[in-house]
C-alpha cells in the first residue's frame, strides 16, 4: 500500500445527518483540534485548535481595549471562605469546585478553590483598590483557565478545565453597570457575527438560567446544525451583590459612602465548539476566514513539472506579504489526498496550481463553504484570494442566518414546543414568568428557556394559559 492509499476519507467521519454527536467527536479528533487528556474530562488543545483560539483572542482583545478595558491576571487559587460570602454564588458553584486541601506534604489550614470563575477574588481586590469615585469605573479583563468539575464531558463544549476570558467591572451607578453589561453583550454579538459568521440571538435569561449571584444574566445563543442551541457567551449585571459580600465601597462626590455596582462577562473555548457545529458539513470543518488557522492552502498539481513549485512559492510569499495566513502543502502526498485533508480541516480557500493552467496564466480557487471552484488570473491572484476570503466570511454568516431563521417557529402549547424542538427548531412561546411552568416545559420537552425575545408576541403562557409576561426562545441546548 502506498502512502497515498493509507486513508479512506469517506469513512473517516461519521455521517453528519444520521449521527451528529459522533460526527462532532470524529471532527474534533481527526482534524487535530484536540485530544483527550490523561485525566478524565480534560482536553489537550492541539496547535490547530489553539491557533483558532489565538485568532479569537486577538479579535476579542482588540474590541475589549477599544471599549476601555485593560488586561490583568489574578491567582488560580481562591480561599474557599470567599465563596461562602455570596449565598447564591456558593450554592451555584459548590458542586463543581475542585478544592486543594494538601500542599507541601501538609494539610492546608484553609482549603483553596481552583477558580471556577473569579468574581470573589476580583471583589476582594476591588475592595482594596476602590476608595473614591475617582477610582471608578474599574474595567479589567483577564485571559485565564478555569476549572469546573463535570461528570459528562465533551471537548470544547464541557470539560473540567477550559480557557476563557472574564471581564470584571465596577461602577459608581446602577445605570453605568447595566450599560456596561449590555455593551459587552453587543461586543460579543458583533464578534460572533463578523468573525465567527455565527448569527446569535441575544437576550435576558430567566431566574432559573441566570448566573449564580447575578441580578440579571444576558446570553447569546447560537443555533447548531442539529437545531440545538449553544450558549456562546454571557454578560451579567451583578448589582451590588458582590459589592456587599466583599465590602466594595467608595466615597461619592456627595460625601456619602456607597457600594459600587459590578458586572462580569465571559466567553470561552466553547466558541470553537460553536464554530464546528454551526458551519461543519459532511466533509468536516468549515472555518470562517477571520479565525481559520490557515485562510488558504496552496496545492501544487504535478509538482515535479517545471515551474509549478516556483510559482507556488512565489504566490505563497506574495500572499504572506499581504497578510493572508497561507500554507503551501509541499508534502509528497497526492493532490487528491491533500484536497481531502484540507477540506476536512476546513481551510476556507484552496489554491490549485498546475502546469497546464500556469501556461495559460491561470489558477484554480476552491471555496470550502460552497465546495465550488473557478479559474482566476494568476497575475491578480493575491487580490482575488483576498476578495474571495471576504466573500466567504459574509456568505457563511448569511447562510447560517437563513438556516437559522427557517428553523424558528412559534408554539402556543407544550405539545407545539415538543414537536418544534424534536424537529430541530428554536421555538418561541409565551411564558407567564413562574418557575413551575418553566420546569414543566423542560420535563416534557427537554428544552430550556434560552433567552427572552426582544418583544412579547404571545398573549398566553404555553403551559398554564395565564397572561404571558415574556415570549421566550425555547430550545434543546448543549
Ligand atoms: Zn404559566
Amino acid at each position: 500500500m502506498s502512502k497515498n492509499d493509507n486513508r479512506n476519507f469517506v469513512e473517516q467521519i461519521a455521517d453528519i445527518e444520521t449521527d451528529f454527536p459522533r460526527w462532532y467527536t470524529d471532527v474534533v479528533i481527526k482534524t487535530q483540534l484536540v485530544d483527550y487528556g490523561p485525566v478524565k474530562g480534560t482536553m489537550v488543545i492541539r496547535p490547530y485548535g489553539y491557533a483558532i483560539w489565538e485568532n479569537i483572542q486577538k479579535e476579542l482583545d482588540k474590541r475589549f481595549k477599544a471599549t476601555g478595558h485593560q488586561n490583568a491576571y489574578f491567582p488560580l487559587l481562591i480561599p474557599m471562605s470567599f465563596f461562602t460570602k455570596e449565598a447564591e454564588h456558593v450554592e451555584g458553584f459548590a458542586p463543581e469546585v475542585a478544592v486543594v486541601t494538601h500542599a507541601g506534604g501538609e494539610e492546608l489550614t484553609e482549603p483553596l478553590a481552583i477558580r471556577p470563575t473569579s468574581e470573589t477574588i476580583f471583589g476582594n481586590m476591588y475592595s482594596k483598590w476602590i476608595q473614591s469615585y475617582r477610582d471608578l469605573p474599574v474595567l479589567i479583563n483577564q485571559w485565564a483557565n478555569v476549572m469546573r468539575w463535570e461528570k459528562t464531558t465533551r471537548p470544547f463544549l464541557r470539560t473540567s478545565e477550559f480557557l476563557w476570558q472574564e471581564g470584571h467591572t465596577a461602577h459608581a451607578t446602577e445605570d453605568e453597570a447595566m450599560e456596561e453589561t449590555m455593551k459587552m453583550l453587543d461586543v460579543y454579538r458583533e464578534f460572533a457575527e463578523n468573525c465567527l459568521s455565527i448569527p446569535v440571538i441575544t437576550g435576558r435569561k430567566t431566574e432559573k438560567e441566570k448566573f449564580a449571584g447575578a441580578v440579571a444574566t444576558f446570553g447569546m445563543e447560537a443555533m447548531m446544525k442539529d437545531g440545538k442551541s449553544l450558549q456562546a457567551g454571557t454578560s451579567h449585571f451583578l448589582g451590588q451583590n458582590f459589592a456587599k459580600a466583599f465590602n466594595i465601597k467608595f466615597l461619592d462626590k456627595d460625601g456619602a459612602q456607597k457600594y459600587v455596582y459590578t458586572s462580569s462577562w465571559g466567553v470561552s473555548t466553547r466558541l470553537i465548539g460553536a464554530l464546528i457545529m454551526a458551519h461543519g458539513d459532511a466533509r468536516g470543518l468549515v472555518l470562517p476566514p477571520a479565525v481559520a488557522p490557515y485562510q488558504a492552502v496552496i496545492v501544487p498539481i504535478a509538482a515535479k513539472k517545471g515551474g509549478v513549485m516556483e510559482a507556488c512559492a512565489q504566490l505563497k510569499a506574495k500572499l504572506e506579504e499581504a497578510g493572508v495566513r497561507v500554507l503551501l502543502d509541499d508534502t509528497d502526498n497526492s493532490p487528491g489526498w491533500k484536497f481531502n485533508e484540507w477540506e476536512m480541516r476546513g481551510v476556507p480557500v484552496r489554491i490549485e496550481v498546475g502546469p497546464r493552467d500556469l501556461e495559460e496564466g491561470k489558477i484554480v480557487l476552491f471555496r470550502r463553504d460552497t465546495c465550488t471552484k473557478d479559474f482566476y488570473p494568476l497575475a491578480n491572484a493575491v487580490q482575488e484570494v483576498e476578495t474571495l476570503l471576504g466573500t466567504i466570511q459574509k456568505d457563511m454568516l448569511e447562510a447560517a442566518r437563513v438556516r437559522r431563521d427557517s428553523r424558528i417557529i412559534d408554539a402556543d402549547d407544550v405539545d407545539g414546543i415538543l414537536k418544534g424542538v424534536e424537529s430541530g427548531n428554536f421555538v418561541k412561546a409565551g411564558w407567564c414568568g413562574c418557575r413551575e411552568c418553566e420546569d414543566k416545559i423542560k420535563e416534557r420537552t427537554a428544552a430550556t428557556a434560552r433567552v427572552f425575545a426582544p418583544e412579547n408576541t404571545h398573549e398566553k403562557c404555553a403551559v398554564c394559559g395565564k397572561k404571558a409576561l415574556h415570549t421566550v426562545f425555547f430550545a434543546r441546548a448543549y
